[in-house]
């Protein structure tokens, strides 16, 4: 009898498509730094199948698995838990398995409060956000959770904004508004922490939100949930205006890192994570 251990932890990912999702290169990465015996399976799981393959894991004894799209909302159902910003935002990114029972969470809107909090302590701060899509919900959640003092949300479809803008007032204690975006968006003196929740810039580095940049003010923190290119147009404007650029690749990273504590109760590197990233995305400072 040997006494060697063939047998893997097992996390991963449940999405279609799901071809383009460089989390399992990442992840993989720092598993292999840290010498933890575990795999992240990226599956391409149809609509149709998400029942069976959530039973599918707990049959097989994972420790916990990702949903991405099309799955945030509907995994819901096979779930026995949710953490209360799951319960708020309406969305499950981020699945536990223990002792056969499933824990539902969204890290989306973490792994960027994990990133921002690099540069800037929310709380009590006046944010700027714009687009009102999944990002921008779990995002705004999390802002209003960690205490910020108030959060305009802009979006083209206005009545999106506002429907995140009730999430935060009714759910947290900030305060929260939502307003139509026609035309360049204007920062508001005063604002604090500016964030590009949108799609534009997303594998386009000459992609720029509509927005007036002369209304950005030197101090202030500009974020991106563009992960790749990391370094946008709009975070570029807003280097060379004196404010303090944060890129999305930073909330993947630590979407990946919260996870796997969820999971496996370990924290992985996140320098070898995002150079995982860097190295698939060619990605530079530049
Ligand atoms: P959604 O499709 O849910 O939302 C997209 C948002 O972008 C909407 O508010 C939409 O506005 C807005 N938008 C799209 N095009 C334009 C435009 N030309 N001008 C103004 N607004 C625009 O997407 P998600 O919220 O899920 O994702 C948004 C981005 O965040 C994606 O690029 C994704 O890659 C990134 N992301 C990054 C993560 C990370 O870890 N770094 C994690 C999750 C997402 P409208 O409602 O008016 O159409």
């Amino acid at each position: 009898m040997s006494n060697q251990n063939f047998r893997s932890i097992l996390t991963g990912s449940f999405s279609t498509p799901c071809a383009d999702n460089p989390t399992v290169a990442m992840i993989e990465a720092a598993y292999r730094h840290a010498g933890i015996d575990a795999r992240y399976i990226n599956c391409d799981v149809k609509v149709a199948h998400l029942a069976a393959a959530v039973k599918g894991a707990v049959a097989m004894e994972w420790a916990g698995f990702n949903c991405s799209l099309p799955h945030k909302v509907a995994v819901i159902e096979y779930l026995d838990e949710l953490a209360e910003a799951a319960r708020i935002i309406g969305a499950v990114n981020c699945v536990t398995i223990r002792d056969g029972r499933l824990v539902g969470d969204n890290t989306d809107g973490k792994g960027f409060l994990a990133s921002l909090r690099d540069v800037v302590d929310p709380a009590g701060r006046t944010v700027f956000m714009l687009g009102a899509g999944g990002a921008a919900r779990a995002i705004a959640v999390e802002l209003g959770l960690a205490g910020a003092a108030h959060i305009t949300v802009v979006n083209r479809d206005a009545a999106k904004a506002e429907t995140i803008a009730a999430l935060v007032r009714d759910n947290t204690g900030s305060d929260a508004t939502g307003c139509p975006w026609s035309g360049k968006a204007r920062v508001p003196e005063g604002t604090d922490i500016v964030i590009n929740a949108t799609s534009v810039g997303l594998g386009d580095a000459q992609a720029m939100p509509e927005i007036d940049l002369d209304t950005l003010a030197k101090g202030q923190v500009v974020a991106d949930v563009i992960p790749n290119p990391p370094m946008t147009c709009l975070l570029r404007e807003a280097r060379a205006r004196g404010c303090t650029p944060l890129d999305g690749l930073g909330m993947l990273v630590n979407q990946g890192v919260i996870g796997v504590a969820l999971w496996l109760g370990k924290t992985l590197d996140a320098g070898v994570m995002t150079q995982a990233l860097r190295d698939i995305f060619g990605a530079s400072d530049a």
